[in-house]
């Protein structure tokens, strides 16, 4: 099989490639660097056993003439290139919104061209403002004013959703839906915001530990292993097009709790820090105060269960970013 993966030098597609590779496919990437990184591909372009098998454009999405080409070569397309990290999305408010927008239209109107079945992962921040738990894929979405910027994000993802769902409807297109709720592991940078790889560089760095707000604010994390085998089965499902699905964890834990576990797990010297949201973020910033997924919909349809617990989880964190740090003593990580 030959499988298109936009945002493939991210962190969450760099982990899909190596899947696909690992199983004998070709697989195909696109993705412009601007929040991807070749280091995510470079081993998987140098492994002896599939390196042959793996095809790297560093373009946009928003390029016609390479999307057309690829996703007419290609037989399935996952849809992971999008503006992403709370940081990003308020440095760059305009970018984001487009890419997030018209590069999704772009991939869906092809893939409804050619007759390719597509995953987009679309956000757990679509559930915008809702305190209870578990969220349920038929809930109602409610964001906060858009005087608070960090609800564009969700907006243009649940843009896509929409325009997914209306391909499906006029042109029968088999698009299927995800909703990604927190994913952490190997890869992933803490330069946009994602709290994991942030705490445990200052925790190996016997740095005080950001935690911003009162630290009472929950997550789910899940790893990205386990999200990624629940992107593969989703799209080899044959009663997936058209739906939503979360995909998430569901060990809630508070922010709090989380930096001290990761001092523990590191051994650090560090102390915490809790800072005002107003310091930490631009004003236009809001937090999710909870945000807990229901994975009855998943579970029921492919039997997605995650099965990496958080000590695991922060284990594999931890020892990547030490060999990072190793390997680039004078550089700060995240
Ligand atoms: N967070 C924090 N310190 C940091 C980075 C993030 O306390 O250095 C908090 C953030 O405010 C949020 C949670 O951790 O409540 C998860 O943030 P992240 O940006 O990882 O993901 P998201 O907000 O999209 O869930």
């Amino acid at each position: 099989m030959r499988v298109l993966i936009t945002g493939g030098a991210g962190f969450i597609g760099s982990h899909l490639a190596e899947t696909y590779l690992e199983r004998g496919d070709e697989v195909y990437v696109i993705d412009d660097l601007s929040t991807g990184a070749l280091s995510n591909i470079e081993p998987l372009r140098r492994h002896p056993r599939y390196g042959h098998r793996l095809f790297v454009h560093i373009d946009t999405i928003l390029n016609h003439d390479t999307m057309l080409e690829l996703t007419g070569t290609c037989d399935v397309v996952f849809h992971l290139a999008a503006a992403v990290g709370v940081q990003y999305i308020l440095k760059n408010p305009l970018k984001s919104i487009r890419i997030n927008v018209a590069g999704t239209e772009k991939v869906l109107e092809l893939c409804a061209k050619f007759k390719k079945r597509v995953l987009i992962t679309s956000s757990s921040e679509v559930y915008g403002k809702h305190l209870h738990a578990p969220l349920v894929e038929t809930d109602n979405i409610i964001y906060g004013p858009s005087s608070k910027f960090r609800w564009s994000y969700a907006a243009s993802k649940l843009m896509d959703e929409f325009t997914a769902l209306a391909y499906f409807r006029t042109n029968g297109l088999e698009a299927i839906i995800t909703r990604l709720f927190n994913t952490v592991g190997p890869r992933q940078t803490g330069a946009y915001g994602m709290v994991i790889p942030r705490l445990v560089c200052q925790a190996l760095n016997h740095e005080p530990l950001t935690v911003y707000g009162d630290g009472m604010q929950t997550r789910t994390f899940t790893f990205v292993k386990d999200v990624v085998d629940g992107l593969s089965a989703l799209m080899a499902c044959d009663d997936a097009a058209g739906e939503v699905f979360n995909i998430g964890g569901t060990e809630e834990i508070t922010i709090l709790d989380l930096a001290e576990r990761i001092i523990q797990a590191t051994e650090s010297r560090s102390s915490i820090q809790l800072i005002p949201y107003e310091k930490a973020y631009a004003k236009d910033f809001e937090d999710m105060q909870r945000r807990v997924p229901s994975i009855r919909k998943i579970q029921d349809r492919i039997g997605f269960q995650p099965v990496t617990d958080l000590d695991t989880i922060l284990r594999q964190v931890i020892d990547f970013q030490r060999t990072l740090m190793n390997r680039q003593p004078d550089k700060e990580t995240t």
